[in-house]
């Protein structure tokens, strides 16, 4: 039987996985760095899936989950801050060269929401919004069970709408996106800015602030940290119920680290969002609950892509 092989294209790691067409658990999984050894990371990623295809069995295809934005249509990504050379890269193209089978794109965040769907904490749901809150905010939405993609496959972008009008610059280069007020790198650079300020907080003597600096400091009843997330959680919940009004989804999936901070950012975001909808009927049932895939998001989004393109 053949068989499909999942990559998740990072900043500093490759992973792959090998898995039967019908299982969900890999056979085979191997990482490596992106960057070294005086390679290409194309070459390294090429040398990755060398080392993981199966020794007697055809592939079916290479399912790819890769940092946005690209165009999963053509197979192109068109820029990645972290991976040097890869502008306009028609990855898909250059890998069926090298492997001979078919390969499909995804942006990480739209597939981590697919493999949410198929075989996450979402399955069963037609209906559903996905965030993703790390360093920045990335997003995906099923509607009638299908990925959302749009026209050459950019939706999704959940982290870069604007909630405030002149707000902090974003990783983007636009000004005030949710990213900017809510990722784990938006909330480190407020509690340094109120600590430049002359606010007090455990954090001070720091010489460096992350997120997880702050997570920590909150658990421990730090006033400027407690108030940090709970600041994030309301833009988040603001953005949210923006979310629900032009998705209806009924389950909200949220992943990434930031979540881990509970409810010092959760029970803010869900204040915030009960109070924002424009009618209690957008609540009724809905579903907010942490992802399930965690580390393993992106090649689960893959492998589900791949299910995905194989039963069209
Ligand atoms: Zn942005």
């Amino acid at each position: 039987m053949s068989q499909i092989i999942a990559i998740d294209i990072g900043g500093t790691q490759l992973r792959a996985a090998r898995f039967a067409m019908d299982g969900q658990t890999a056979l085979q999984t191997r990482r490596t760095s992106t960057q070294g050894d005086g390679q290409t990371p194309f070459e390294r990623l090429c040398d990755l899936i060398t080392n993981i295809l199966p020794a007697d069995q055809p592939v079916a295809g290479i399912a790819v989950a890769a940092p946005g934005p690209l165009d999963p249509y053509n197979g192109i990504i068109f820029s990645t801050p972290n991976i040097a050379g890869w502008e306009n890269f028609p990855i898909s193209a250059k890998l069926n060269e090298r492997f001979d089978v078919p390969v499909w794109l995804g942006n990480d965040a739209n597939l981590a929401a697919l493999g949410e769907w198929k075989f996450g904490a979402a399955r069963g749901h037609k209906h559903v919004l996905y965030l993703t809150i790390s360093t920045g905010i990335g997003g995906g939405v099923i509607i009638d069970d299908r990925l959302l993609a749009g026209t050459r496959g950019l939706a999704g972008e959940l982290g870069h709408v604007q909630i405030m009008q002149g707000g902090p610059l974003c990783g983007c280069g636009q000004r005030g996106h949710l990213e900017a007020l809510a990722s784990g790198t938006a909330i480190a650079n407020f509690v340094r800015e109120q600590l430049a300020g002359g606010e007090k907080s455990s954090l001070s003597r720091r010489a460096q602030i992350s997120a997880r600096d702050v997570s920590e400091a909150a658990q421990q009843g730090d006033a400027l940290a407690i108030h940090a997330l709970s600041r994030a959680g309301e833009h988040l919940g603001q953005a949210i119920a923006g979310f629900l009004h032009t998705f209806n989804p009924s389950i909200v999936v949220l992943g990434g680290g930031v979540t881990q901070s509970g409810d010092l950012l959760l029970a803010p975001m869900r204040r915030t969002l009960e109070a924002s909808v424009m009618d209690k009927s957008f609540l009724k049932n809905l579903q907010i609950v942490p992802a399930a895939l965690g580390d393993d998001a992106g090649l689960m989004g893959a492998l589900a892509l791949a299910h995905t393109m194989l039963e069209d």
